[in-house]
């Protein structure tokens, strides 16, 4: 079963038979195969980028076991302040290799090579070493206790490792939400079991030779490729070695989850979908505001959890926002990530343009105004089988249509006019999501009174993806189940134990 030795070469090497390169699952510190290869295609042009090992019940176990074993061994008892170095030296051999991230990163997404360079590699580094600072200095929780014999007792608390995470992951941002679920999970002391998408398994792998090199003990961090039901994500979710589940991605996978979570009443930390409303008041600073709800709606494709697919505009600049938007959309190039000059690139997927082509279907046919974009674009070459699709803007329809009710994840928004602070807030809570918002105005007072209205785990005034790691992150309603983040992680990482001293 073993392919590779650990601390392998940077990438994978090319299978000499077919010249495709091989992407193994990463058990016990080795590169291992699976129980079948399946495809990894290009989202840029459709072409095979690699093979990748989906695990099967087999090696999910071996994963798990591995996990266990590094528990029980060295791992389970080093000292907060040694698995800090490591974390931090795992940070470090990010971006000493932050070249083969990039590249790797950029070829499962075909996201611009800009944005992955400046948000995705870093962040990945950064996920390490806030975790390993929030661990150094969380304090323990005390207490004098009085007894009748009036000797007193002293209660404290301990912080133990859950044991083994699951951690699952989505494609949309690969080795940034990975890493945010690793870094604390390894930083509280316990071993992950990795199952990245089908989508994007590149990074996760690579982080495997980063590990082994960094000195990090065989089986802490464990990657199994493959995908959802009968596959390594249903293996690793219903493994019951698996003490605690952590996963992001679509609300309808979330729920089925829980549900294998429920065997065993296992925790589970879930961060979900999102149709995320921006609110845009007539006194806003109306450049910023522009700029940041292009971004929210069109970075990374649209395919950003946090990203807005409802703008809610007050009447009096209604018509001028819509069109410095269609503007802004408009002046959006598509192109390769490596080129300076592209904005924006392809969906992950042809299977995900068919969902999202089929949202640009039905807001046509519900008579949307189609403000700018609504098809597939015009792309040169090669590039004309990647799963391209325009910038896209409706307006026309109200919030009970489907296109303001669920999630597309693509680069579209409905813009939609409002005329009081109540009636906004009151339409933007009007959704069953309930991740995030940003709120546009000058007004300091009205400010703070709807980001404390809104339905939301994350609101942002005056502001988008502005993040400090240290905050609470998380979704309210459908959009999720707890809160990472800074000190917030450790109540999913950690197992409090209490200890009581009769003095
Ligand atoms: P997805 O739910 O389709 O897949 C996520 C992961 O779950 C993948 O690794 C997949 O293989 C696995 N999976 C699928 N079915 C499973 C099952 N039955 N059991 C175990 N594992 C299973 O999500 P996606 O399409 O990869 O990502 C896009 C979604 O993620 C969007 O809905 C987006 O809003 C959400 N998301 C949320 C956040 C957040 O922080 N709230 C962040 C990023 C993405």
């Amino acid at each position: 079963m073993l392919i590779t030795e650990p601390n392998a070469p940077a990438r994978p090497q090319a299978d000499s038979s077919a010249g495709v390169r091989q992407i193994p699952n990463f058990i016990d510190g080795r590169y291992v195969d699976g129980m079948r290869w399946f495809d990894k295609r290009s989202p840029l042009d459709g072409s095979l980028v690699a093979r990748v090992a989906e695990a099967g019940r087999e090696q999910v176990d071996a994963a798990v076991r591995a996990a266990r074993s590094a528990l029980a061994g060295p791992w389970g008892r080093l000292t907060v302040a040694q698995r800090v170095d490591l974390l931090h030296a795992v940070a470090d051999g990010i971006n000493r290799r932050f070249d083969d991230f990039l590249a790797a990163e950029v070829e499962d997404t075909g996201k611009p090579m800009s944005l992955a360079r400046h948000v995705d590699i870093p962040r990945g580094a950064a996920n390490f070493k806030i975790f390993a600072d929030v661990v150094k200095n969380v304090p323990t929780e005390f207490f004098e206790t009085a007894t009748p014999d009036g000797a007193g007792a002293l209660n404290y608390a301990l912080r133990r490792p859950v044991g083994v995470v699951g951690v699952v992951c989505p494609w949309n941002l690969p080795l940034l939400l990975m890493t945010w679920k690793v870094g604390p999970a390894l930083a509280c002391g316990n071993a992950v079991v990795v199952k990245p998408s089908e989508e994007t398994p590149q990074t996760a792998t690579l982080l495997g030779e980063v590990m082994n090199a960094a000195g990090v003990p065989a089986g802490v961090y464990n990657v199994v490729h493959g995908f959802g039901p009968g596959s390594a994500g249903e293996f690793l979710t219903t493994h019951r070695g698996v003490s605690a589940i952590t996963f992001t991605g679509e609300t309808r996978t979330g729920a089925a989850i829980m549900k294998a979570a429920a065997e065993g009443a296992r925790p589970v930390s879930l961060e979900m979908g999102g149709k995320n409303a921006a609110i845009v008041f007539a006194d806003c600073d109306f450049d910023a505001a522009i700029e940041g709800t292009l971004r929210s709606c069109f970075a990374n494709c649209g395919q950003v959890c946090l990203g807005t697919e409802r703008v809610y505009v007050e009447r009096p600049i209604f018509d001028r926002f819509v069109a410095a938007l269609k503007r802004g959309a408009e002046g959006m190039q598509l192109g390769r990530p490596e080129d300076p000059a592209t904005g924006m690139g392809p969906l992950i997927s042809q299977e995900h343009r068919d969902k999202v082509l089929s949202y640009y279907r039905k807001a046509a046919e519900l008579g949307a105004t189609v403000v700018t974009g609504g098809g597939i674009p015009d792309m040169p070459g090669e590039l004309a089988g990647g799963a391209w699709v325009q910038p896209t803007l409706w307006t026309g329809l109200g919030d009970d249509s489907p296109i303001a009710k669920e999630e597309i994840f693509g680069p579209c928004a409905l813009v939609m006019p409002f005329d009081t602070e109540e009636e906004a807030v009151r339409r933007a809570n009007d959704n069953d999501y309930g991740l995030a918002t940003a709120i546009w105005t000058r007004d300091l007072a009205r400010a703070h009174r709807v980001a404390a209205r809104i339905d939301v785990g994350l609101a942002w005034v005056n502001s988008w993806f502005l993040r400090d790691l240290r905050t609470p992150f998380g979704g309210a309603k459908q959009s999720g189940i707890g809160r990472e983040g800074g000190v917030h992680s450790l109540e999913f990482y950690t197992e409090l134990k209490n200890v009581c001293i009769k003095l």
